[in-house]
């Protein structure tokens, strides 16, 4: 079945549906059990909150939703590791990655003020911004996956006020490029050489152009922080690739395009500057550890 990305038609911000059968067959969330309905090719389109997973974390505008696996269908306890090879996690990273909408239903299950009294009401389209692997509460690993709200749809229905995460405030896409006073410094510490491979682009007045890269990303559910020992100045390209996963970061600095992981650079490091170790390690983690 191929994927419809937004809102179906006749369907509105707020709308409450009586069942998973109503939700499915209004074309807004097709599978009756499973929350996520994604595929690693196509992406996911869609998911329902149903407070299944202690890791949940509904602030309205933004969400930190728990993948999909690793539970026990009659327990509801958590016996193994989740997996990002998994079609529904699979395809949040993949909607993450080429910045798919995702629609977000509430069921009244839902351990969050947000959700409505009675019946599953659709709360209108996210994009995924982040996701990470943690080790959650019955010790076994989860994927959390950040989602934030599209802005200029109706607002929604709901017992509490949304926060604001000063982080994402702005969030319009799904990748960000922030240029902080630290970021400015690091860049031109390296007069704006990528540290990867070398290369300054330059403008057709002379302006030196890089990019300045948290290696642990900003914000939850990462909580890197804005300091020169988490700071890359990198061209465009490799920011990129460091930010999708497309390259690794070996804990003596080198640097591997992935799957292979045949390492191809050294990052170049300048005077007083350092990475710390534990950032590369996190980003490794942040993709491959789940494998
Ligand atoms: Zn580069």
């Amino acid at each position: 079945m191929v994927k419809f990305f937004g809102t179906p038609p006749g369907v509105h911000v707020g709308q409450i549906f009586v069942d998973r059968a109503d939700l499915r067959a209004a074309g807004v969330h097709p599978p009756l059990m499973n929350g996520i309905h994604g595929t690693a090719v196509e992406g996911a389109d869609s998911i329902v909150l149903a407070g299944g997973y202690e890791e949940d974390d509904d602030q309205g505008d933004f969400i930190i939703y728990t993948g999909e696996g690793g539970n026990d269908s009659t327990t509801k306890k958590q016996y193994k590791d989740q997996s990002v090879d998994s079609p529904g996690n699979a395809g949040l990273i993949t909607s993450q990655l080429l910045g798919l909408p995702v629609r977000v239903s509430r069921s009244h299950k839902a351990k969050t003020p947000f959700a409505p009294p009675a019946g599953i009401r659709y709360a209108g389209l996210y994009l995924v911004t982040d996701h990470k692997v943690v080790t959650g509460s019955q010790g076994f690993k989860v994927i959390l996956f950040r989602l934030d709200r599209l802005p200029e749809q109706e607002p929604y229905e709901s017992n509490a006020q949304p926060t604001v995460d000063p982080v994402y405030a702005t969030t319009t896409v799904s990748r960000r490029v922030r240029d902080s006073a630290m970021a400015r410094k690091v860049k031109s510490l390296y007069n704006h050489e990528c540290q990867i491979c070398g290369v300054t682009l330059v403008t057709n007045t002379g302006l030196r152009y890089s990019e300045g890269a948290h290696v642990r990303p900003l914000g939850k559910p990462h909580l890197g922080t804005d300091v020169a020992s988490n700071l890359l100045c990198l061209c465009p390209n490799h920011h990129t690739l460091l930010d999708v996963g497309g390259l690794a970061i070996s804990d003596e600095y080198a640097v591997s395009f992935t799957p292979t992981m045949a390492p191809f650079a050294e990052l170049q490091f300048k005077q007083w500057h350092v990475m710390e170790v534990s950032n590369v390690q996190y980003h490794r983690n942040q993709w491959f550890s789940a494998n």
